[in-house]
């Protein structure tokens, strides 16, 4: 007995690891696991290596590549460099400069922080790096496969950095049969080296694809940059975003309406000048344009946001194009409302400029030129009779000098004004624009809550299901700010004391019962669109109707107020209020 128990023992102990069956992974395979995270196709690495350049600090970043870098990716940059050491501890998992310290996590201003890519890249191809530091006369150069170190031996080169990757998935036939042609993989290197190179307008870039120069971008304003990269005149396509607010800063380029395709196009968001996707901001600059474009069209934008690193987290996904964000409902609204502000700003103010580069000109030949201001005067207006020289416009142009002999708008059709400008005529139509003016007006009021009310001599009772009686208590006070007098006044039954002043009583109650409609439909949730939706109810109703004849001072108080708007070139449902011809259309309608 004494001599079997041991043996019991320590047979139950043998069985227990004879049947154990977890086991740690040898490293180069937990990298190379690891590695497919990180790096899924030569773009992968081509974003890494550049992202690396750009948080050395590099101003001259060379990307070279030999058939859509499966043979070689090379990227050589003028940045801080690495000493000795570093040089191979920088292919460690998990080695990296930029984090020293878990809050770092919280506040991060580089484009890597996670010490991974190298050593993915490591992991999966045949990798030498050469590099110096200012302070090393020498530089290092080591050479590495499967995270093994091949050699690392003294070398001569500039302060920076140059890493080839050759090979990339020799160790990985699965990966590198799952490759697309080189044209579709060069495609993701080029969507990667756009990225960086508009992120980052003031660096130099040059890319080489199999001993071709593809690119060479010197450091511009990011007008030029895209320029450089999508063709000369590309840039006039975009018009200039700008905004800041006490969460986001918000500047960049979109896409003028008559440029939006049916195709995507060029959509960029930098945050903190990292790429990153966001179907949600997306779709705020899609609705920005909402009204503007037909349904189902794109719009091309390059926007920046730059926010306090610590309101947002890019460290969910290993690539870190996601974002979250702490006010994600805010900056949708500031993005959206920013956006259309610019669209209402640049988007008509050209069409009515006059012969904007003549005058230009003659200016300049008579005395110094105003320095150009990218702003647009919200006090311009083509028609106020006040001396206009000398203010500036809109980009770079300028108001000719002389003062344009006043003619009054001509009321036809009952409809419409036609007035003379400087480049043709223009045509307005009235009730389009009052709604315009009237939407802008009730807006205003919203926002500021102080919408007046008028008494109702009769107070309106009505009853509404109780599912819309809930969706109406929920929209009771902004319904007030609008200037409703509208309360509850029993089970299901409501009454209306007031109504906005200019809205008709008959027109009153149709409204209310519209928004509910639109509320159930849209599940409206946000405030600034339901603001809009009441406004345009309002407006509808409000505007003037058709065939009413109105005095010159009227159609001169239409006009000056509608150029005041904010976005006087549509009505709040998206159609234009003005036409202008100018000569050569209005030659082309007398020709055969
Ligand atoms: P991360 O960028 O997340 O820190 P990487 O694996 O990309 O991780 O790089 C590891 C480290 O190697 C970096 O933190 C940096 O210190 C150094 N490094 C990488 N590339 C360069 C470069 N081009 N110039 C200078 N240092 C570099
Ligand atoms: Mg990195």
């Amino acid at each position: 007995m004494a001599i079997i128990l041991p043996t019991l023992i320590i047979s139950i102990f043998r069985g227990a690891i004879m049947n154990s069956i977890i086991r740690l992974l040898p490293e180069n395979v937990a990298n190379q696991i690891a590695a497919g995270e990180v790096i899924q196709r030569p773009a992968s690495a081509v974003k890494e290596l550049l992202e690396n350049a750009i948080d050395a600090g590099a101003k001259r970043i060379q990307l070279i590549l030999k058939d859509a870098g499966r043979t070689l990716i090379q990227v050589i940059d003028d940045g801080t460099g690495m000493n000795e050491q570093d040089a191979r501890m920088c292919f460690e998992r998990h080695a990296t400069s930029k984090l020293k310290e878990a809050d770092d996590l919280f506040n991060i201003k580089t484009k890597g922080f996670r010490g991974e890519a190298l050593a993915s890249i490591a992991a999966i191809a045949q990798v030498e790096l050469k590099t110096r530091t200012e302070e090393n006369e020498a530089g290092t150069c080591i050479r590495i496969e499967a995270n093994e170190v091949l050699g690392q031996e003294p070398c001569q080169l500039s302060r920076g950095t140059s890493i080839s990757v050759k090979n990339l998935f020799y160790n990985v036939p699965a990966r590198r049969n799952f490759l697309k042609s080189d044209t579709v993989e060069f495609r993701h290197i080029l969507e990667e080296f756009y990225r960086v190179a508009i992120a980052h307008v003031n660096v130099a870039f040059s890319l080489f694809h199999n001993g071709n120069e593809e690119f060479r971008l010197e450091p511009a304003s990011l007008r030029q940059r895209l320029s450089a990269i999508y063709g000369v005149n590309y840039h006039e396509r975009l018009m200039p975003v700008e905004e800041e607010t006490t969460i986001v800063k918000i500047t960049g380029l979109v896409c003028k309406p008559e440029f939006s395709r049916k195709t995507r196009g060029e959509q960029f968001f930098f945050i903190n000048d990292r790429f990153i996707k966001s179907p949600y901001l997306h779709h705020a600059v899609q609705a920005a344009f909402e009204g503007l474009i037909p349904p189902g069209e794109f719009v091309s934008y390059f926007l920046f946001l730059t926010l306090d690193p610590s309101r947002i987290d890019v460290n969910i996904h290993p690539t870190k194009t996601e974002v979250k964000f702490e006010d994600e409902n805010h900056i949708y609204s500031i993005l959206r409302s920013t956006v259309k502000r610019s669209l209402g700003k640049f988007n008509l103010s050209p069409t009515l400029d006059f012969e904007q580069e003549v005058a230009v000109q003659n200016y300049q030949r008579d005395r110094p030129i105003v320095p150009p201001v990218i702003k647009v005067n919200p006090e311009y207006n083509p028609f106020r009779d006040e001396p206009v020289h000398r203010k500036p416009v809109l980009n770079n142009t300028l108001i000719p000098e002389e003062k344009e002999p006043r003619r009054p708008a001509m009321q036809i059709l009952g409809k419409y004004l036609l007035s003379p400008i400087r480049s043709g005529a223009m045509i307005i139509h009235i009730r389009l624009a009052h709604e315009r003016i009237l939407f802008e007006r009730i807006m205003q009021d919203l926002r500021e809550q102080k919408g007046r009310s008028q008494q109702l001599l009769f107070p309106q009772h009505f009853t509404l299901s109780s599912e819309n009686g809930l969706v109406l208590k929920d929209l009771i006070p902004t319904l007030q700010s609008a200037g409703y007098d509208l309360n509850e006044f029993g089970k299901d039954t409501y009454v209306i004391q007031g109504i906005p002043p200019g809205m008709s009583e008959a027109d009153a109650l149709a409204a209310v019962e519209k928004l509910i409609d639109q509320c159930k439909i849209s599940g409206l949730k946000d405030t600034d669109k339901i603001h809009e939706s009441i406004a345009q109810l309002l407006a509808t109703g409000m505007s003037m109707k058709e065939g009413r004849i109105l005095q010159p001072e009227e159609s001169e108080a239409l006009i000056n107020d509608l150029f005041a708007c904010e976005q006087p070139a549509f009505s709040p449902g998206g159609r234009p209020t003005v036409i202008t011809l100018d000569e050569s259309q209005l030659q082309k309608l007398f020709e055969r």
